[in-house]
């Protein structure tokens, strides 16, 4: 057995595996299965809970009482964080980037329901000074008397890695129950914490499944060293000697579509066809393009020589409430 850092309990796991027969059928490709992890709770749904259970209790164990953090304006990760903050009686403060006329929308407005402090910031300063500026905060919240504890984009770093890692024991499980080897494991990749942990588990484990990455933003390259550089963050927590080549790390390049959050016509049919044929909704800015990158990849042949595909349902929910009128733009 492998010794995890402690945590919290944060998230209400285990999350289902589901099959998608039908997905499966219409393909004719290898069988696919999903794990819903967008079933983590309510207010904390999705995928940053499970990093959030180790990264909140380094922060307790510190002494912390607030929680900063950054995104994008619909970020999931800073929701989290605001539901995490709330449900814990500790502050929050958020850092968001900000593209001009933001709806009251989606995680937004949840941000704001659960009490944030929201401080919004230009692309251009959220791009090159967004550590400068969650430190900023940490020194102002700290000369009114609070602990704050700084968390980086997407919750991915090391001791965060470790929601993955407890994931996958999860999976291994729960494939035990099932009768099943996944061969090969399938993700949005966004800041790289997620992944991370799913193939440092991969390690620990002794397991021969490929863990696939599929970018919605930047590209393989970008990801291989942010991926590298939070496994690396990680092994002080380990007490194994592992290693790693960034040749091992999956990145299934070319979804990013239009950008990060932005979605082509496509992709939002794919999400309304996914909806109707499983009953299964993905969200536009993560799972939406990976999950059409997946399918896109089994047509092309690309992972025919797997069995056992599982999907992650990282979450994501809430961000498509804002694309409601883009969603029926593409009815047909
Ligand atoms: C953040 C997020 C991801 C990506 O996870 P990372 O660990 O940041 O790579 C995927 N899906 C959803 C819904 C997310 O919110």
């Amino acid at each position: 057995m492998i010794k995890l850092p402690k945590r919290i309990h944060l998230a209400n796991i285990p999350t289902r595996i589901e099959r998608l027969d039908r997905l499966t059928k219409e393909l004719g490709g290898p069988r696919l299965f999903i794990k819903r992890d967008d079933e983590t709770g309510t207010e904390v749904s999705g995928n940053k809970v499970r990093k959030m259970e180790y990264i909140v209790r380094q922060a307790l164990d510190q002494g912390c009482d607030y929680l900063i953090t950054c995104g994008g304006i619909q970020s999931n990760h800073a929701r989290s964080t605001a539901a995490i903050a709330a449900k814990l009686g500790m502050g929050s403060a958020l850092i968001l980037r900000n593209r001009g006329n933001n709806e009251l929308d989606g995680n937004y407005f949840l941000n704001q329901l659960l009490g944030a402090t929201i401080k919004l910031i230009t692309p251009d300063e959220y791009k090159s000074r967004r550590m400068e500026i969650m430190r900023d905060t940490k020194l102002e919240l700290e000369k009114e008397g609070h602990r704050p504890y700084i968390i980086p984009e997407g919750g991915s770093m090391g001791i965060g890695t470790f929601g993955y890692v407890n994931a996958m024991l999860e999976i291994q499980e729960q494939e035990k129950e099932l009768g099943v080897h996944f061969d090969a494991i399938v993700l949005a990749v966004g800041s790289g914490g997620t992944y991370s942990g799913l193939f440092l588990a991969n390690k620990l484990l002794k397991r021969d499944s490929t863990v696939y990455g599929i970018n919605v933003c930047d590209d393989a390259c970008y990801f291989k060293n942010q991926i590298a550089n939070v496994l690396k963050d990680s092994f002080q927590y380990v007490d194994v000697e592992l290693e790693f080549s960034k040749n091992e790390i999956n990145i299934l390049d070319g979804y990013v579509g239009e950008g990060y959050a932005v979605s082509r016509p496509e992709e939002l049919r794919f999400i309304r066809y996914l909806a109707k044929l499983e009953g299964v909704i993905l969200d536009p800015v993560y799972t939406g393009k990976a999950m059409y990158g997946l399918v896109n990849e089994i047509k092309s042949g690309n992972l025919n020589h797997h069995k056992n595909i599982l999907f992650i349902h990282t979450g994501g929910l809430f961000g498509l409430f804002p694309k409601k009128m883009s969603i029926f733009d593409t009815k047909k």
